[in-house]
């Protein structure tokens, strides 16, 4: 079987990887489309982000969905042929955060293409993928494959979301129009923001996020006066999601966001310098949003009644077999928001 093997940065490889052993419990899934994220890029360009390094080479990989070829004896709720999408969160189910209920905060975490820990945890990116029963996700008749595989990313912006409590008639940011940026400010239109701003240094993917909905776009390289007047009078925004993770749009967000306003930090990486005063005098809750738990299933359902929307974030479709290209264009955001491998 071959799979997308990352070696180094910048050193991609489709290559020979053996076949994975087939438990009781466990489906093996013909893998159809797998979406590159932020952090396969992260692996790509840099061999990693924030602390966590590629020690050794790993199959990339976690927006995965295609079809059940082979359940094991005791995954009776599946069926070879079936359709599913792959949860890639592994929580181990025993340690004191799992038994509280707080399974994305598992402390034995496996997470499909993580080098969080070491060994890594291979991911997705493969021609067959073996699973828990419980972790292959049945798609609706209604929804493609294609749009199932989008399940972790909308999973990602929907916990983020609940993260700042309810967005109804709130004025929200969105820093960074990348695929969560841009999934960040369609759900927060979906969850009756009253307005919804993104802000981003690039004209392309405003440009989109403008078609999808979006009140307002800002280009900050371009017009930086235009962000600087929504840090006036204190602020306008009551909720902004830091969705870029870089150093001067975190610093940025606490200048527009309101007193007793939230700022929802979901882009990793950054070490920005902030004044701790604006924290304290302006009230602000900072708070991070870190992948989710029981929003995948959710996500399920959030594609399945914003079909449109999702299907306009595709921007190409390319074989698996040639990755690094697929890599290049979807590191890209002049030409790209979501890449779809096809295996
Ligand atoms: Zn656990």
């Amino acid at each position: 079987m071959k799979a997308i093997v990352i070696h180094a940065p910048k050193d991609l490889r489709y290559e020979e990887v053996p076949d994975q052993p087939l438990g009781p419990d466990d489906v093996r899934v013909r893998v159809e489309v797998g979406g590159i994220c932020g952090s396969d890029l992260h692996y790509f360009n840099h061999g990693g982000f924030g602390v966590v390094k590629l020690r050794h080479p790993m199959v990339l990989g976690h927006e995965i969905a295609g079809v059940i070829v082979e359940a094991g004896r005791d995954a009776t709720s599946l069926q070879p042929g079936q359709r599913v999408v792959v949860n890639p969160s592994m929580s181990c189910g025993v340690c004191d955060f799992c038994r509280k209920g707080l399974r994305s905060h598992c402390s034995d975490m496996r997470f499909y293409g993580s080098a969080m820990r070491t060994p890594h945890v291979d991911g997705g990116f493969r021609q067959t993928l073996v699973c828990k029963a419980d972790h292959a996700v049945p798609i609706p008749d209604a929804l493609t494959i294609g749009e199932a595989a989008f399940a972790e990313p909308v999973a990602v912006c929907l916990h983020a979301t609940a993260r700042a409590g309810s967005l109804r008639g709130k004025r929200v940011l969105v820093s960074g129009a990348g695929p969560i940026g841009v999934i960040a400010a369609l759900v927060a239109r979906a969850a009756a923001a009253d307005w919804v701003a993104v802000v981003d240094l690039v004209d392309e993917p405003l440009r989109r996020v403008a078609a999808l909905g979006a009140d307002e776009t800002i280009n900050a390289a371009k017009d930086p006066d235009r962000l600087a007047a929504h840090a006036e009078g204190k602020g306008t925004f009551d909720v902004v999601f830091e969705a870029s993770g870089s150093a001067a749009a975190t610093v940025s967000a606490l200048d527009v966001v309101k007193p007793l306003g939230t700022v929802v930090c979901i882009g990793q990486g950054a070490k920005p310098e902030i004044n701790m005063s604006t924290i304290v005098t302006k009230e602000i809750n900072m708070i991070g949003a870190f992948r989710f738990d029981d929003e995948f299933r959710m996500a399920i359902d959030y594609i399945a009644r914003n079909r449109a929307q999702i299907q306009a974030l595709v921007t190409a479709t390319i074989p698996a077999s040639d990755p690094r290209p697929a890599f290049e264009l979807a590191a890209d955001k002049t030409r790209s928001v979501k890449v779809h491998l096809q295996f």
